[in-house]
């Protein structure tokens, strides 16, 4: 899944709200629930939660590459982020299991187990910091714009590791990201956030083919087009909104091209529009005027 939007949508509050480790003054509505595996994890105690974090579900936080130790050996960090967890294994295993994960993400173990972090050069370090999240076998793995800030051949490199990863483990993956065409080449599915909402949540293939949702649209044709000689681009006019001050009815309204009268009166909820497709925009479903 990748989770896709501006900047201050509320990507990666989603995700640390999926962790559990929000701020403390960050509130979650009554009622709301995260399932996971059948469970809602709102509801798992302190102790709980401390297992679910690395053992099920781990995250690769932005420019977590720049967050390694510098004064510790790679060999060294990982050891204790698996000890940290109370892993009942010996040194000897420890160290086989970096070893493989370092190979498993392309990386060579004799060379990387040994260094510091100022001795790899960035894509090294972000492809150290995924072997880390997965080095308590999670089953999910959230990645917070995990390729921000590397060159661009980098970024499509770390982009088919993953890939591999999603189908030698079986493990599933929710990538937050701005960045659309990057989504569109490793995403099953898509949700676009807007402005603190979710506003379309779809198949990705069939939503970049035929997007329903005003602002997913716009984000496609704000994408660079080369025709010929030409590279045209048309930007979504007007500016995200203040999350603090929020327009009235649907937060998208303002920007919006197809917006109606109800847009600015009443918030749109999601509605189905195919069994994995739902979209909060009064153009689809039972509100539509
Ligand atoms: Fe545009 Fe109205 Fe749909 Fe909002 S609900 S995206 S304003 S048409």
């Amino acid at each position: 899944l990748a989770i896709i939007g501006e900047s201050g949508s509320g990507k990666s509050t989603i995700a640390k709200a999926i962790l559990g480790i929000l701020p403390p003054n960050a509130e979650v509505l009554p009622g709301s629930e995260i399932i996971f595996q059948g469970k809602n994890i709102l509801e798992l105690s302190e102790e709980e939660l401390r297992k679910f974090r690395w053992h099920k579900a781990s995250m690769v936080f932005q420019a977590a590459q720049n967050a390694l130790n510098p004064l510790l050996t790679i060999e060294e960090q990982m050891l204790d982020a698996i000890y940290d967890h109370e892993v009942k294994i010996s040194t000897d295993e420890a160290r086989d299991k970096i070893r493989n994960l370092l190979k498993t993400l392309h990386l060579d173990p004799d060379r990387v187990m040994r260094s510091y972090p100022h001795q790899l050069s960035g894509g090294m370090r972000q492809r150290v910091v995924i072997a880390m999240a997965m080095v308590l076998d999670p089953e999910l793995i959230i990645l917070d714009e995990p390729t921000t800030a590397l060159d661009v051949i980098t970024q499509f490199y770390i982009f088919d590791i993953l890939g591999e990863l999603h189908d030698r483990f079986n493990l599933a993956m929710i990538l937050i990201t701005h960045d659309l065409s990057l989504a569109s080449k490793i995403a099953d599915d898509i949700a676009v956030m807007y402005g603190g909402f979710l506003v379309e949540h779809g198949p990705a293939s069939e939503m970049l083919k035929d997007p329903k949702h005003p602002y997913t649209l716009g984000l496609l044709n704000s994408l660079p087009k080369i025709e010929g000689d030409n590279i045209t681009i048309k930007p979504i006019p007007g500016f995200p909104p203040d999350l603090i001050n929020k327009p009235s009815g649907c937060v998208f309204h303002p920007r919006c091209e197809r917006k109606m009268e109800i847009c600015s009166r009443e918030r749109p909820e999601l509605v189905k529009i195919q069994d994995d497709w739902k979209v909060a925009c009064f153009l689809y479903g039972e509100k539509e005027e």
